[in-house]
């Protein structure tokens, strides 16, 4: 599997600068090879870079998707719609819905279900608090929000999955895990995902880490066995430091 890099642009970038950023990481990821990249603007730009990054390798990703197909619901953008624009992923249960928006383990199964039900391949968010991971608590509650989304789910459909780590305390603090507390939890992921679902069936799922992901610190967790990626926030607004991270030496 290649590793997945993707970047999640949050509510930042119209259109033009959207599209400035696009030009700019077209050039600087051109020889930047055997490494999927993804990015994630607002959805007001997705039809617009999606012309933009024809050719590129650049693949777009929704932030999030309701999980009905349409109807009254405003405000919301389903995955058809997401579709229609050549986004091929989508965010699901970043901790900023969960924390802002009232999101829960059963609202994100369902939009994973939704996703894949519209042929996007979800990046499903999971993550302790500092309050958790200070209360000894971090392994039982991703367990907990790694079963709850994947529930129900066939194994056959797990080869569309991306799983991110996300400890919400290291996402936007510049505090980032350490590559071994990160890589515990990556294994720890991997270890549950061989519980719920037979081995064959998970064996290329990726499990990536977010959370002040910058270049200074891409290449040491990347060399981790279970880190298959990032998921990058701020960093992923700067072109330079996306395609530095993109292009992550391998240790
Ligand atoms: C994120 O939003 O998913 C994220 C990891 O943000 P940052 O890289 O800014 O911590």
């Amino acid at each position: 599997m290649l590793p997945l890099i993707a970047g999640n642009w949050k509510m930042n970038m119209d259109i033009d600068q959207g599209a400035a950023l696009v030009f700019r990481l077209r050039d600087l990821l051109r020889n930047v090879q055997a490494v999927e990249i993804v990015i994630a603007p607002p959805f007001t730009s997705l039809h617009h870079l999606n012309h933009l990054l024809a050719d590129s390798g650049i693949k777009l990703a929704g932030q999030d998707l309701f999980w009905e197909k349409s109807g009254a619901y405003t405000g919301e953008i389903s995955g058809e719609m997401l579709k229609s624009t050549g986004c091929k992923y989508v965010i699901v249960g970043h901790s900023e819905r969960r924390q802002l928006f009232g999101e829960t383990d059963e609202t994100v199964r369902r939009k994973v279900v939704a996703a894949l039900r519209h042929g996007l391949k979800p990046i499903v968010c999971v993550g302790e608090t500092l309050d958790e991971r200070e209360a000894g608590k971090t392994l039982s509650r991703v367990r907990t929000q790694v079963s709850g989304a994947l529930s129900g789910l066939a194994g056959s459909a797990m080869k569309e999955v991306t799983i991110a780590y996300e400890p919400v305390w290291a996402i936007g603090t510049g505090k980032t895990a350490k590559s071994q507390e990160a890589e515990e939890v990556h294994n720890f992921i991997r270890e549950l995902l061989h519980e719920l679902f037979d081995r064959e069936s998970v064996r290329n799922v990726r499990i990536i880490y977010g959370g002040s992901v910058k270049p200074d610190n891409i290449d040491e967790l990347m060399a981790q066995p279970n880190i298959d990626g990032a998921l990058v926030g701020g960093a992923s607004l700067k072109a330079e430091d996306f395609a530095r991270i993109a292009g992550f030496q391998r240790l």
